[in-house]
């Protein structure tokens, strides 16, 4: 039976259609450009993996995990997700792939779709895309910076400039455990005030009753985790801040940072925008994670990594009023006049193509319906072209803007449209 109403997409997931795709095109590539200057290759890992892989890796306390998780059954009744953060897949490949007996570290880097069944809002999303960059065997605070750094010049590069990078260090587990004594200690009598997650939480992860923006009043003078660093933890944050005072890259000390993920050992950073609020202020954020590859049954192995989140970087680019307008469809467009020249009209598309993105109309209508169309898809030259100039080989080269038109020969086409391109190119700041 037919539905009655027409299907619509689920809740919390958006299409990103062609007008809209031009700014995410310029952050994807900006991010792979960059990733690969600094020596970053590219890494694809499944959408699914084994519910058991995120359950451990990113931790069952935390809220991705036991509140957002899109978790299933598939017909083999293996207990599948969809991925809520890249980290943990990439770690998995990185040593089923045998990366771990390559050189190290390992820097990699992927985009693509994360899943969490959170509450959609503006800036949240049930289906989002993160860029994950990682490097994975290499203990170096230098490292750390260098992935700051690397997140650094893509945001610089793709203009933004409201943003503030926040970094901290949230220890190891040496010392981590004397200072999650001392939040036990200092919020074990405010019980009664926190929200209700906090109350929950408060025993199995107090870090995260400092992320909570609920609590946000008790947090102020809460025990910072900076007073309870050991030496070694200092002393790798100090060589952190130091590398990013030699790249100039601004920062402040944020001593409440913590990170929602359980596996996270010493740096930890977040990149803030100004216009963003509440809970969706992070563009992006990462650290190092040296106890996640054991968590998941693997070696022992130390890395840093980061994510930002695509669709936020991309509402924060409109936001700063960093306009970018989709290029046409075409170039180019090849239309006929009167029918059975659809041969005679791919083959100068495909001339055409040489050179410029060119699209060939195939649809039977008037020539005016044609050209009305044309307008709208914003090519910028028309092939026009009736039988007779098909028999001739020739057409007809209309430039939309002024309405000029010559005639053109096939075997000159190419050239003709090289050197237009070049002239408009040069005319261009
Ligand atoms: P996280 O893995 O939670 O540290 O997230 C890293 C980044 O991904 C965040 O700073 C956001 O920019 C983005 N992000 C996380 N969750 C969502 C979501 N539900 N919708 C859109 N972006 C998100």
């Amino acid at each position: 039976m037919a539905p009655t109403e027409p299907i619509r997409a689920t809740r919390g997931v958006r299409d990103l259609l062609p007008a809209a795709r031009a700014p995410w095109q310029v952050a994807e590539r900006a991010a792979a450009v960059v990733a690969e200057r600094f020596g970053y290759q590219e890494i694809e890992t499944p959408i699914i993996e084994p519910a058991e892989l995120v359950e451990r890796g990113v931790g069952d306390e935390t809220d991705v995990v036991s509140k957002e998780l899109y978790k299933f059954q598939d017909p083999g009744r293996r207990w599948l997700v969809l991925r809520p953060e890249g980290t943990v897949g990439v770690v998995r490949a990185y040593f089923e792939g045998n990366l771990n007996q390559g050189p190290q570290p390992a820097r990699l880097y992927t985009q693509g779709p994360m899943f969490r069944h959170d509450r959609p809002q503006a800036g949240r999303y049930r289906q989002f895309y993160q860029f994950d960059v990682e490097a994975i065997g290499d203990p170096s605070p230098a490292v750390d910076a260098e992935v700051i750094e690397l997140a650094w010049t893509w945001l610089r590069e793709l203009g933004l400039g409201r943003v503030s990078l926040q970094v901290n260090s949230i220890g190891d587990r040496n010392c981590r455990p004397a200072y999650r004594e001392a939040l036990l200690a200092y919020y074990r009598p405010l019980r009664a005030d926190l929200c209700q997650d906090c109350q929950r939480r408060l025993e199995s992860n107090p870090l995260r009753l400092l992320d909570c923006k609920e609590d946000a009043p008790h947090r102020e003078a809460a025990p910072k985790i900076t007073d309870y660093l050991c030496e070694p933890c200092r002393l790798a944050f100090a060589q952190v801040t130091a590398q990013l005072d030699a790249a100039e890259i601004p920062y402040t000390v944020n001593p409440r940072l913590v990170r929602g993920l359980d596996y996270y050992t010493r740096t930890a950073f977040e990149f803030w925008h100004e216009s963003l609020s509440g809970a969706q202020n992070a563009l992006g954020g990462g650290g190092r994670y040296d106890g996640l590859a054991e968590a998941l049954g693997w070696p022992a192995t130390p890395a840093v990594g980061f994510a930002a989140g695509l669709d936020r970087v991309v509402l924060m680019l409109a936001e700063e009023g960093i306009e970018i307008v989709a290029p046409p469809a075409a170039e180019v467009l090849v239309l006929t006049d009167g029918e059975g020249l659809d041969v005679a009209a791919g083959r100068v598309g495909r001339v055409a193509r040489e050179v410029l993105p060119t699209a060939v109309d195939y649809t039977v209508r008037s020539l005016k319906a044609k050209m009305r169309s044309a307008n709208r898809t914003g090519a910028r030259w028309v092939l026009l072209m009736n039988a007779e100039e098909a028999g001739r080989q020739v057409v007809q080269l209309k430039e939309m803007a002024s309405s000029e038109q010559v005639e053109v020969a096939w075997s000159e086409l190419g050239q003709e449209l090289e050197n237009r391109a070049l002239a408009l190119e040069e005319m261009q700041p």
